[in-house]
Order: structure tokens, then C-alpha cells, then sequence
């Protein structure tokens, strides 16, 4: 269901990013009114700042910008809640209201000009359309390569990903409207949406550098985002641990025979480093297991409390005169 004149909605997360988002802001905006102009996006399109809960001037500022162009928009989360349900708050936010969302990151690393492609590729048929970084020289050698090492543990883990896709895309409200329906709170959007279905592709585009102000991201971070990832799309390390519970018994077994035999023969040494070793080897598998076990049921444990996955506490105002309901507008 492709819409011609589509309403565009750009999703940005913004966390502590003062510094940042005067930069950026002009350059949205001028790609938005280019939109509009070249490639028949509607004008009631808009860029919606999803303030993930910041303590310096970021929200301030978010509400300035509204005030100064009809173009922008926001909403603030009621605390810091994670780049990745700061989106998802923006693209709940955003999928009544417009026909498409792009979601990009606030700072300038995600090269704006992609968005051309990506409207190109709606117009053509396609309701998802992946960012996809060509190129990772602007990172540093161990964040490409946690990085990429995570992409190929998620694929070997059974988690269908896009390589090098962050969370730059385009997705039209249809494939929103039927995202909304996961319910899952702990949300990874690179692995949920391409579960929804739909005609996909991709587009690329090279990463740059941050234009102000430090990642959020450090590798704890990282970590963390990694392991929500797998715990939360993928029981494969479930699966690894009962094959290797097998494995690690089958050679128990073994050395229970071996030792039978030593005893009936009559060798029974001393075997007391041997035996600690084995003692503890088991101990630690049994460690591992019972982390990755415990991952899970923490995982349960959160889903079943179904707490809310974001709160939105304030709005900018609403610009009635330029505002267009969306149906108004199709109608
Ligand atoms: N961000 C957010 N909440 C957070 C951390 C980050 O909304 O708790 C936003 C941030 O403002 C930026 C985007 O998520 O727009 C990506 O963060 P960052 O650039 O720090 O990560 P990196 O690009 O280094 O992975
Ligand atoms: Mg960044």
C-alpha cells in the first residue's frame, strides 16, 4: 500500500546531545524541505525529536526549534530509558500521523543523503528500506570489530539481522501498525523488524564521525544491547548448553569406567589434582550454564510484569493551523 505524497516522519532519539542538535537540526531540515520539493513528500511531514530523558539543554532546545519552524516537533520521555525504546516512543508516536518514519541517530553519523534512496525505494513498492553502512573507516578498529563480531554471532545464533544495519530506516505506518502488536519489552528493534514481513531492501550509505560530544555507547553498553539482543529473539544458547551438559557427561561416563577399571586393577593413585581440576572445570561449566539460564528467566520475569516501554511527559505544542490529519489529508 504505497502512498504517493506520503507524509514523512523523521524519528531522532536525542540523549544529552545540547551540543549536537543545533548542528543537525538545520541539516534535518533542509533534507526534509529538499524532500518535499524533489520527491513529492507531503508538507505536513515532520522531524520528531524524541528526548530520551536528557539533563542538559537538549529538551529546551527541542521546544525552541518548534516554536520556530512547523516542521519540527517532539516529545520527551519521563527518564532515560535506551536509544532503542526512545525510538520506539518516536515511532508509536509518529505512526498515526504519517504514511512513513525514517529513524535516524541525532549526531551527524548517518549520511542524511540516503533518505533520498530510501523514499525512492518506497515509492517503488518497498515498506522497509534498511540503512546499510558500505564502509566502517570512521570507526575505531575494536568498536568495527565488537561490532561486526557481534552481527555474526546474532547470525550464527539464529537472530535474522541485516549486516552493518543500525537503526537508520525506513518503514511505513502499515508495517508499524502490525509492529505495535509485539508486545515485548525488551525491545531490539534490528531483529524485531525484520520479523514483521513485508517487501524490504536496502540502501547504503558511509558512516561518518560524531559532529560534537562523546558516544553513549561505551562497551558495557554494547554488551548489554548484545546480549538483550540474543536473549531476547533467540533460545539457541539454551539449546548449546543441553548439547554440551550431553557432552560433558558422556566424558563423566567415560572417566567413571576408566576409574572402575584403575580400581579393580589396583592402581588407584592419589589422584587428588586431577580431581579438583575436574571438580572445578564442572563447577564452572555449571556456572555458565546457570547464567545463561538465569538471562532467561530474567528475561520472563520482565516480560510478565508488562510494564509500559515508554512514557512520554510532555509534547511540544501542536502548530493547529499548519497541522494536517493525516486521513484529512488522503480524504
Ligand atoms: N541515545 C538515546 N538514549 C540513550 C543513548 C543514546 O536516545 O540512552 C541516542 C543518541 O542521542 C543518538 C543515538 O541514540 O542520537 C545513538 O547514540 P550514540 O551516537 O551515542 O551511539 P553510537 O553512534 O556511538 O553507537
Ligand atoms: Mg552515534
Amino acid at each position: 500500500m504505497i502512498r504517493k505524497n506520503p507524509i514523512l516522519y523523521i524519528v531522532i532519539p536525542c540523549y544529552n546531545e545540547e551540543e549536537v542538535l543545533p548542528v543537525t537540526s538545520v541539516q534535518f531540515l533542509n533534507k526534509l524541505e529538499f524532500l518535499i520539493q524533489e520527491k513529492g513528500i507531503s508538507s505536513a511531514s515532520k522531524i520528531l525529536f524524541v528526548d530520551d530523558g536528557s539533563r542538559d539543554k537538549t529538551w529546551n532546545i527541542i521546544v525552541q526549534l518548534s516554536t520556530q519552524n512547523r516542521h519540527f516537533c517532539g516529545i520527551r520521555q519521563s527518564r532515560n530509558r535506551g536509544h532503542q525504546n526512545a525510538v520506539l516512543a518516536g515511532l508509536m508516536e509518529a505512526k498515526d500521523k504519517c504514511d512513513i518514519t525514517i529513524s535516524i541517530d541525532c549526531d551527524g553519523q548517518d549520511d542524511i543523503n540516503a533518505m533520498d534512496k530510501m523514499v525512492d525505494e518506497y515509492l517503488k513498492g518497498n515498506e522497509i528500506v534498511y540503512g546499510v553502512r558500505n564502509k566502517r573507516e570512521t570507526d575505531t578498529f575494536f568498536k568495527r570489530f565488537t561490532a561486526q563480531s557481534f552481527y555474526k554471532i546474532m547470525r550464527h545464533m539464529g537472530v535474522e539481522t541485516v549486516y552493518n544495519h543500525a537503526d537508520y530506516r525506513l518503514v511505513s505506518s502499515r508495517v508499524l501498525q502490525e509492529f505495535s502488536n509485539f508486545k515485548e519489552v525488551n525491545i531490539f528493534l534490528r531483529g524485531i523488524i525484520p520479523l514483521v514481513g513485508f517487501q524490504s531492501t536496502a540502501v547504503y550509505y558511509e558512516r561518518h564521525e560524531r559532529i560534537a560530544g562523546e558516544s553513549h555507547y561505551p562497551l558495557s553498553k554494547m554488551l548489554s544491547l548484545a546480549i538483550d539482543g540474543i536473549t531476547s529473539l533467540s533460545v539457541k544458547p539454551i539449546r548449546f548448553i543441553t548439547g554440551m551438559g550431553f557432552i560433558v557427561s558422556l566424558l563423566s561416563f567415560c572417566l567413571l569406567v576408566w576409574i572402575i577399571i584403575r580400581y579393580f586393577i589396583g592402581m588407584t593413585v592419589q589422584g587428588w589434582a586431577s580431581t579438583c581440576a575436574i571438580v572445578a572445570f564442572i563447577g564452572g561449566i555449571q556456572l555458565i550454564c546457570l547464567g545463561v539460564i538465569g538471562e532467561y528467566i530474567g528475561k520472563i520475569y520482565l516480560e510478565t510484569k508488562a510494564r509500559p516501554r515508554y512514557i512520554i511527559s510532555e509534547r511540544t505544542q501542536e502548530n493547529s493551523e499548519n497541522s494536517v490529519n493525516k486521513d484529512e489529508k488522503n480524504s
